[in-house]
């Protein structure tokens, strides 16, 4: 999709720190960290949000939450535990609209979140 900021990052045309690829999926580092652990994971294809990504219905949800899982390991938080969350939507502040789960790590969370 033109424009579009991770489009950009999936396609390597706009830099940023990846740490783990799959055929489908990346996962970069969140320019502005909220957390010890702020990884973002998308899909290499274009969807605007959860509900798409969810009604194209081909096990690519699927991957991007076993890419944020594996992430989560790589990073020593699977243990201690970690958040992961798909704001979806203005109330919940989506920003960037290809979707992206946060995995948030490293740190107590609090909940219910802010
Ligand atoms: P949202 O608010 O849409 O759920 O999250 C968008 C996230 O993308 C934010 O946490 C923001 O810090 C991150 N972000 C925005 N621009 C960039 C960028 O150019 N590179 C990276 N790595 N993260 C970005
Ligand atoms: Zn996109």
């Amino acid at each position: 999709m033109p424009d579009c900021l991770f489009c950009g990052i999936a396609s390597g045309e706009i830099p940023a720190k990846t740490v783990r690829e799959s055929p489908l999926a990346i996962a970069f580092r969140d320019i502005n960290p909220q957390a010890p652990t702020h990884v973002l994971v998308i899909p290499r294809e274009h969807y605007a949000n959860l509900a798409e990504i969810a009604a194209a219905g081909d096990g690519l949800l699927e991957d991007v939450a076993s890419l944020a899982a594996q992430v989560a390991e790589d990073e020593g938080v699977a243990e201690g535990g970690y958040r992961v969350v798909f704001n979806t939507g203005p109330d919940a502040g989506q920003t960037v609209h290809h979707v992206h789960a946060h995995l948030l790590g490293g740190r107590p969370l609090e909940w219910p979140p802010g």
